[in-house]
């Protein structure tokens, strides 16, 4: 693909306009957004208007002046046509890692009788932390990983839940929900998958494909900022069944009637705990707000045309030097692709560098997400052009760029 190809094809783009939606450094060019998102241009403002006239001039009336009180399920209503849920399937709280443990608990006290959490070998290191958290809590569950082709054969009477992240960090493997929930169900056992790294990237369908509960991450494709609050997601029909095992008294079903004993909210509102972060929502509806207009398939689309190119360019230009470890296919790969290098971390930082921002993942992996709001085609190409430079100078080999920071 020359420059001018490139252009053109952004040019013809039809979510080129969404480009301005976000404030990017002039001469960065950004493929971290399934990490973390990049600012929306309407997000300084949003959070300004909240401190200054909400809070300091309104006060505590804020909590129903300015609505903060329905916060959670007010923005959560703007996230429910991402992932095909309805508005009172959904919920904004806390972070990923905390609305797994949630639902997780939640879903094996409603399954008695099954003492098996199955997840992937390599899952995700917090969704293992905390299912093995909950098995220290619930002596009698226990935590089985497969790999990822024998899933569905490992379900059996015994699983209660079976616990997956759709897209995976590292690859950028992505898993069939439909299949994979109608297995499931099949065995009487429970889904509940973790869309952090394809919320926002590509088209979800929650309830026409069987989801039971899910869990997501705020501040990666769906731009809420660095530790945005996550989202949960509880199907209707379950919602009766579950309990949550963290009910704080705003998941009470009269929080200022202050009564001693817990008495549930009705539906999903039983699994808010405490008070919401108000400012951290605001700057989440502010990033859900940059998807306004704008179809999933769309985004799903682009995502697809933009990392297959990324895969072409790296593979024209770098040879056998880095080896793809995403799925060829698009439609088995979330929205980043993943190269091998085995000195991926010294490439990754000359990269950054040059103004080429993408991340490491250990052992080996350089990562490049591709965030279908704000990324084109000439990103895409000078992403390529650069990584073939610094491969073909060597410049990547100095000792500065071996030094680990803390986060890669
Ligand atoms: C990013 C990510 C998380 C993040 O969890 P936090 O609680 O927000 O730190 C969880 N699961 C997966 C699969 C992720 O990609």
């Amino acid at each position: 693909m020359t420059l001018e190809e490139a252009q053109a094809l952004d040019a013809a783009d039809p979510l080129r306009h969404a480009r301005d939606r976000f404030r990017l450094p002039d001469g960065t060019i950004y493929l971290d957004g399934n990490s973390l998102g990049a600012l929306p241009a309407a997000t300084p403002a949003r959070l300004v208007q909240t401190v200054e006239h909400q809070w300091g001039e309104d006060l505590i009336a804020s909590w129903t002046r300015h609505g903060w009180i329905d916060a959670p399920r007010r923005v959560a209503a703007k996230l429910a046509p991402l992932l095909g849920a309805d508005v009172d399937e959904l919920l904004i709280a806390e972070s990923t890692s905390v609305c797994l443990f949630k639902l997780l608990a939640a879903a094996v006290q409603a399954q008695p009788g099954r003492s098996t959490i199955l997840s992937q070998e390599g899952n995700f290191p917090t969704d293992l932390y905390v299912a093995q958290g909950l098995t220290e809590l619930l002596p009698h569950i226990r935590l089985r990983t497969v790999p990822a082709g024998e899933i569905e054969s490992a379900i059996d009477e015994d699983t209660a839940v079976v616990m997956l992240t759709q897209v995976d960090y590292r690859s950028a493997a992505r898993l069939d929900l439909a299949s994979i929930n109608a297995a499931a169900r099949a065995r009487g056992t429970l889904t509940l998958w973790d869309l952090s790294h394809s919320a926002g990237a590509i088209e979800i369908d929650l309830k026409r494909d069987g989801c039971d509960l899910a869990v997501g991450c705020g501040y990666k494709y769906l731009n809420g900022g660095p530790g945005a609050p996550a989202f949960l997601f509880a199907a209707g029909h379950l919602q009766g069944r579950l309990r949550s095992p963290l009910p704080g008294w705003m998941a009470h079903a009269e929080p200022f009637a202050f009564e001693p004993a817990f008495r549930p909210a009705e539906g999903i509102a039983q699994f808010l705990t405490g008070t919401p972060s108000i400012l951290a929502i605001a700057a989440l509806e502010a990033g859900l707000d940059s998807f306004a207009g704008i179809p999933m398939s769309a985004i799903e689309a682009k995502a697809a045309a933009l990392s297959q190119r990324f895969i072409e360019e790296v593979e024209a230009r770098c040879g056998s030097e880095v080896q793809l470890a995403s799925p060829r296919e698009p439609s088995r790969r979330g929205s980043h692709v993943s190269f091998a290098h085995p000195a991926g971390y010294a490439v990754i930082q000359a990269l950054i560098e040059r103004g080429v921002v993408g991340d490491f993942r250990a052992p080996d992996l350089m990562r490049f997400g591709f965030a279908p709001l704000y990324n084109g085609f000439v990103d895409v190409l000078r992403a390529a052009e650069t990584m073939a430079e610094i491969l073909r100078d060597g410049s990547w080999d100095q000792p500065r760029f071996r030094e680990r920071s803390r986060v890669t």
